[in-house]
This record gives C-alpha cells, structure tokens and sequence, in this order.
C-alpha cells in the first residue's frame, strides 16, 4: 500500500477514512498542498520530515501530517471551505491556485497582496489568511546557493506568472538598485510591470528576445517560467552573451538531474543553481507561519537532496 506521502487524494477524501471525524482539540495539526497537477509535488517529502522533527520536542504535532491533494481551478473555492471545516491548520497552494486564492480572500499579509498571488494559508478563526512565502524562499536560495543578495543588485527576472509576480514584487521590496522583467506574453508583462509602478517600484520590461543582451555586469537572473521543466525543453536564454560576473537562478527543478538552463548557463561559465533550495525555503517559512516555530529549511533540503 502507498505511503500517506505518495499518495494524491482529492477533496471528496475529506468525508472518508482518516479526515471523516477531525476535531482541533483532539486531533494533532494536519495540512496540506492544493494544485493540479500535483503527483509531482515534492512538498510532502519535505514538510513530513520537518514535522517528524518538531513531534521530538513538542508533543502537540505527534502524529501531524502533510497531504497532497488534486484540486481542480474550479474546485478550489468549495475545498477551502471544507478544509477549513475540517479543521486542517495550514495548507499550501501551487500550479494554478496562487492568483486565483487571492482573488478569493480577504485577509492577506502586504506581500501576497501585493504580488496578488498566495502560496500559503494560515487557519484563523473566520477563514483562511493568505501569505506569500515564494519571495522570501527565492532570497534565501540565492543568498545560500549563490552567495548574493538581491539588495543592492542589478535583477532580471524572466517570466511574468504567479511565481514571478510573487519575486519581482519581493526583490523590489528588498531594495534592489535595478530590475528588469521579460516575458513572452506582452499583455501578461505589461500587467506585472504596471502593477509594481502602482505600487511605487521602478522596473522596465524586455522582451524575451533582447533581455539577454540587456543584463548589466554582476547581475541576478532568475527565470520564474515553466521552461526546464519538460525534457523537450530549450534553456531560457542565450547564457553565452550574458557577462560571465551574472549568477543565475532557475525556479524550475528536476529531480535527480539539473534542467537544461542550469547545464546551459554554466557551459557558458556562469554560477548557477536550480530551484530546490527554494522549495525548501519557502516550504520552511510556511511551516513556520503555521506553527510559529523556527524554519528548518536546511533539513528539508537535506530530506530533498537525499530522496
Ligand atoms: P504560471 O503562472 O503558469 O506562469 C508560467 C510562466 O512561464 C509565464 O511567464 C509563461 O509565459 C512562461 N512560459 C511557459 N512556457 C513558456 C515557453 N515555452 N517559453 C517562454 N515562456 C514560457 O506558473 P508559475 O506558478 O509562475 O510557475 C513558474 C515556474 O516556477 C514553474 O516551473 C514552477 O515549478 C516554478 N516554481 C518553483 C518554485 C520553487 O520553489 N523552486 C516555486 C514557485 C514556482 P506566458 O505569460 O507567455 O505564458
């Protein structure tokens, strides 16, 4: 039989088996990642092994658990609700519930509701708090992986999605000297770029053509796309016109194996690294917005290296 870790359930499980009868005083915390597709998510690996961790030292999270769940973008409203009911303390979003949670709620910390894009839950006693933790995962994997920080940095950010809303939005907010933002859909940069002069952040847009040409000595360059992601995948940019002092960063991860932008980049002799760290730092914020306990991001990196 599959592993509670392995397994997808949908939100009709809630009604059956482990979920049927929960209550918040007798039952240790559950959570759980929305998305779809979700088999992939990597997310319960890691969050299980954290909360095994704080169960050694606080007995409130003995037997906790992390589930993947399959929710459909239509799903997603009514699995909120019945979540919410069911007592679960936390749940993460991803791939393609990020924007539309934040058209959906009402209480959101300034980051999320900035970048209206929302990769974390908190339970409150009238519904769901919406975070962003994908920014704060993405500094922490570049400062660790590359040795840079984004303040102060010339940035280039390559997409215009909900990963790359919730980054630009963070890296603006982190006081970077400069950043550009290049995407393949004009209409779906425009809105990016217009929304963060809303807020008061000077950036500029490229198209996806130029942006390689157009990146300053010593740059950051994170690609938030999906490309890298599948083994027909190109890499993201021409990595040999970039000057050789750019570090880069790739959202996308594959595991066992480094994409084809991270392989790429450094054939060029550029410094960089895939989107693990990330996953694992934000995973560990989150965690840590839901219990209020230190991140442990470097034992769920640990966990995801290791798996
Ligand atoms: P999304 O909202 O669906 O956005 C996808 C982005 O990729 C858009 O900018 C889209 O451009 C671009 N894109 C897709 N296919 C492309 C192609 N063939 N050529 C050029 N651009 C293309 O997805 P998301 O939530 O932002 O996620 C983006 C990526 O980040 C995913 O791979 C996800 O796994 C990764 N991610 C990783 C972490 C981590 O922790 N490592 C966290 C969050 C996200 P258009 O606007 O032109 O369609």
């Amino acid at each position: 039989m599959r592993s509670f870790m392995e397994k997808v359930f949908s939100a009709d499980d809630l009604n059956r088996g482990i979920f049927s009868a929960r209550s918040a005083d007798t039952n240790p915390p559950y959570f759980a990642v929305l998305g779809k597709p979700i088999s992939h998510s990597q997310s319960p690996l890691m969050q299980n092994a954290a909360l095994e961790e704080i169960a050694k030292s606080d007995v409130r999270y003995k037997g906790s658990r992390y589930f993947a769940f399959e929710v459909s973008p239509e799903g997603l409203s009514d699995s909120l609700d019945k979540f919410w009911n069911k007592n679960f303390a936390g749940i993460n979003l991803t791939i393609p519930h990020k924007e539309i949670a934040a058209k959906l709620l009402s209480d959101m910390e300034d980051g999320a509701r900035l970048a209206r894009a929302c990769n974390t839950l908190l339970r409150t006693s009238d519904g769901w708090k919406g975070f962003n933790t994908d920014g704060f995962g993405l500094e922490e994997a570049v400062r660790s992986s590359l040795g840079r920080d984004f303040k102060g940095s010339d940035v280039v950010v390559i997409g215009a999605g909900g990963a790359a809303r919730g980054a630009a939005f963070h890296i603006a907010s982190c006081g970077c000297k400069s950043l550009l933002i290049a995407n393949r859909t004009q209409e779906r940069l425009d809105r990016l770029v217009s929304d963060l002069k809303n807020s008061g952040f000077e950036c500029y847009a490229a198209s996806l053509a130029d942006c390689g040409k157009l990146v300053p000595e010593n740059s950051i360059v994170v690609n938030a796309t999906s490309v890298g992601l599948r083994d027909s995948d190109s890499a993201v940019l021409d990595f040999s016109v970039l000057p050789k002092s750019t570090v880069f960063f790739d959202m996308p991860y594959r595991k066992g194996c480094e994409t084809v932008s991270v392989l790429s980049a450094r054939a060029a002799g550029i410094l960089a690294c895939s989107g693990l760290p990330m996953l694992a730092w934000q995973g560990a914020k989150s965690l840590s917005i839901w219990t209020g306990k230190p991140m442990l991001g470097e034992l769920m990196l640990k966990t995801l290296n290791e798996s």
